[in-house]
């Protein structure tokens, strides 16, 4: 064999796995059918403007390991995400904290936040949210639920709250302190080189083959390694043998526009049903950028079909009991490893990938 490693994909799990490899010895060759590196935190810089193509990406964990083993790649700034809801021609802060609450109800105190929240959902007595609207409806009470969270859920995931898992809305922090911080980690940023960079110092001294579809060239690939390191979709490798993964995916509208600051932020969330996005990055504002122009992605969210880039996976019942099926599958292959958001069938954050991917390093090198 010519190589230890054939890794398939070159995001961040694969970027991770070879470069751990390169430094125990071990000879990789990663095969991406993308026509660049760095998979979904791919960033293109425009303009002296960093775009982050696959949509907006900020780094943030709690794990000192993983935050100290990005930062010998790159060096990050001090970017902290404080997105803006736009509901109509009101403007909120997120995530749900005092300022949205004094804004929405005229108030001051957490006491007076906690009085309306718990007034609002006095008469539903939910004990054990079973759904996304009870528990939005829960921490938030009616108002909140109504303006920033029904019409931006429903478009976001093409379901009804009521369809919806609770967990989806525990993911955002909710305080009762003046905090517009939309993340409880205790370290963010942006990697001031961007994030294709990060990745490309990852895979310094490893050959890549872009444009290289490992599934239409399954055999020789297979001969060229002793194992495999897969980081696309899991039931695809199958040939959607047992049912396809469904997922969300995401169109992004891009334009550069001749002014200096479009909406004074990175992040405004449109919350309202009727806007078809779900939000406008502005990318600069990650960065602090001064630039002369601007450039804005709207983001349109829609039902994802054979073809198209799988966002966002959506873990239902069916779902999961189709990728557990899936997963029994790969756990009896002997040459390839499964790994990465597709792989796993899961919304990872960066942070998680990369932990991910060392912990296998820990268990395969
Ligand atoms: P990917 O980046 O998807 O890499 C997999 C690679 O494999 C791709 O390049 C793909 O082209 C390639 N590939 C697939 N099949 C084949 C094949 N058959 N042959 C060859 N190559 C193949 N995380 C955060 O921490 N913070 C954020 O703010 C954040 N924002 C996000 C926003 C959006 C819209 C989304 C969808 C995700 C966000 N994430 C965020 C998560 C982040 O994108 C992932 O954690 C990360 O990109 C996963 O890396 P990966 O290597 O597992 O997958
Ligand atoms: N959400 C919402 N209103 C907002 C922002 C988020 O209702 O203004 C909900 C929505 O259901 C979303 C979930 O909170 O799917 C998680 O939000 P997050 O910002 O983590 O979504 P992502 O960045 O993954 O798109």
């Amino acid at each position: 064999m010519k190589y230890d490693y054939l890794i398939v994909g070159a995001g961040l799990f694969g970027a991770v796995f070879a470069r751990e490899a390169a430094k125990r010895g071990r000879k990789c060759l990663v095969v991406e059918k993308r026509n660049h590196i760095a998979g979904n935190i791919y960033c293109e810089e425009i303009h002296g403007i960093q775009v982050h193509r696959y949509g907006a990406h900020i780094f943030h964990t709690s794990d000192k390991k993983v935050w100290e083993y990005v930062n010998e790649y790159a060096e990050f700034n001090h970017y902290i995400n404080s997105p803006i809801a736009r509901y109509r021609e009101e403007l909120y802060n997120l995530p749900f904290n005092m300022n949205t609450f004094s804004k929405m109800w005229g108030i001051a105190t957490p006491r007076e936040a906690r009085d309306i929240i718990a007034a609002q959902i006095a008469d539903l007595h939910i004990t054990q949210p079973k759904n996304l609207e009870e528990q939005a409806l829960s921490l938030v009470g009616r108002d909140v639920y109504e303006k920033l969270i029904k019409g931006y859920t429903e478009k976001q995931w093409g379901r009804d709250c009521k369809d919806l898992p609770a967990f989806i809305i525990r993911r955002l922090p909710l305080r009762f302190t003046y905090d517009n911080n939309y993340f409880n980690d205790r370290y963010q940023g942006i990697p001031m080189e961007g994030y294709t960079r990060l990745v490309e110092k990852l895979l310094e001294g490893t050959e890549v083959r872009l444009n290289t579809n490992y599934l239409e060239h399954r055999e020789e690939c297979n001969e060229l390694a002793d194992k495999i390191i897969y980081t696309g979709m899991i039931d695809q490798y199958y040939d959607y043998s047992l049912g396809v993964l469904e997922y969300r995916s995401v169109r992004f509208e891009t334009e550069e526009l001749e002014m200096e600051n479009y909406q004074g932020n990175a992040v405004v969330n449109y919350t309202e049903r009727e806007v078809p996005y779900t939000r406008i990055i502005e990318h600069k504002h990650f960065a602090f950028g001064t630039q002369p122009t601007t450039i804005i992605s709207r983001e349109y969210s829609r039902e994802w079909k054979r073809g198209d880039e799988p966002y966002y996976p959506v873990n239902n019942e069916k779902n999961d009991d189709l990728y557990a099926r899936y997963r029994a599958m790969a756990d009896r292959e002997e040459k390839v490893i499964f790994g990465g958001r597709l792989g796993s069938y899961k919304y990872y954050d960066m942070d998680k990938v990369i932990a991910a991917a060392l912990e296998l390093c820990g268990k395969e090198l």
